[in-house]
C-alpha cells in the first residue's frame, strides 16, 4: 500500500460535474488499496470574487480578517469534494489545514508552512477515509488562520506530500504539462516529460504560472517528484518535475 497525495487546482473542481468527477478518480484510486490525500483549490474564481467583495467594504483589510475571509473558499471546496466522495462509497472527511496539522509562521497572508502534524492525518488513514485537506492555509501559534500567499495549495500538497514521505505528489491542473513554449502562442510546442526543479524555477520566475515557485523549492528540498498532469484526462502522463542529475 502507498500514500498518494493529489492536488486539484481551482478550474478542475470548477463546477459540480467536475469535482464529481474528481471524486470518481480518487475513490478509484483508493480501491486500489492506497491512503489518499487530496489537496484542494477553491473553486473557479472564488478567492478573486471574495478580494472583490473584501474591496466593497474596505480600502484596508485587516491581515486577519483578510485570512479569515479568502481561506473560506478551499472549505467550500473540500467539503463538497469529501460529500461526492461520501456519496459513492468512499468514506472521506474533509479537514481545514489546521485540523490537518499545518502549522505556519505567525505571519498573516503569505506564512511559510512550518512543519505538519501528522496525527490527525493518520487516524483518518487508520479508519480508511480518504481525507480531503483545504489548500492555501494552516494554523499560526495562536491558533489563528494563516493564508501562505496567492497560488499556495501547490505548496500545501507539496509539504504534506513531504511530511507524509510520499513517492510523488501529484499536481492535477487544467493543462497536462509544461511545454518548452506556450502552445496557445506556438503550437508545435512540445511537451516535457520531464523538468529538473532549477529549470521549473527559472520558467516561474519568468511568469509561468502553472506551479507555485514555493511549492518547486519545497518539492527540491525534500526530493518529491511533482508529476504535474491534467484534470481533464487521468489517463494521461504530464510531466514530472525531479531531480535529473
Ligand atoms: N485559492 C487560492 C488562490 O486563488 C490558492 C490556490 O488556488 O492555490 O490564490
Ligand atoms: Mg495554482
Amino acid at each position: 500500500m502507498s500514500i498518494v497525495v493529489h492536488k486539484y487546482g481551482g478550474t478542475s473542481v470548477g463546477t459540480p460535474d467536475k469535482i464529481k468527477n474528481v471524486a470518481r478518480h480518487v475513490a478509484n484510486v483508493k480501491a486500489q488499496g492506497n491512503d489518499v490525500v487530496v489537496i484542494v483549490s477553491a473553486m473557479g474564481h472564488t478567492t478573486d470574487e471574495l478580494i472583490n467583495l473584501m474591496h466593497q467594504i474596505t480600502k484596508n483589510p485587516d491581515h486577519r480578517e483578510y485570512d479569515m475571509l479568502i481561506s473560506t473558499g478551499e472549505q467550500v471546496s473540500a467539503s463538497l469534494l469529501a460529500m461526492a466522495l461520501i456519496d459513492i462509497g468512499c468514506p472521506a472527511v474533509s479537514l481545514t489545514g489546521g485540523q490537518a496539522g499545518v502549522v505556519t509562521e505567525d505571519i498573516y497572508k503569505k506564512a511559510r508552512i512550518k512543519h505538519i502534524k501528522l496525527d490527525r492525518i493518520k487516524k483518518e488513514f487508520k479508519e480508511g477515509k480518504v481525507v480531503v485537506i483545504t489548500g492555501f492555509q494552516g494554523i499560526d501559534s495562536k491558533g489563528d488562520i494563516i493564508t501562505i500567499g496567492r497560488g499556495g495549495s501547490d505548496t500545501s500538497a507539496v509539504a504534506v506530500a513531504a511530511a507524509l514521505n510520499a513517492d510523488v505528489c501529484d499536481i492535477y491542473t487544467d493543462v497536462d504539462g509544461v511545454y518548452t513554449t506556450d502552445p496557445r502562442i506556438v503550437p508545435e510546442a512540445k511537451r516535457l516529460d520531464t523538468i529538473s526543479y532549477d529549470e521549473m524555477l527559472e520558467l516561474a520566475s519568468l511568469g509561468a504560472q502553472v506551479l507555485h515557485p514555493r511549492s518547486v523549492e519545497c518539492a527540491k528540498h525534500y526530493g518529491i517528484p511533482i508529476h504535474l498532469r491534467a484534470s481533464f484526462d487521468f489517463a494521461r502522463t504530464g510531466t514530472m518535475v525531479k531531480d535529473t542529475k
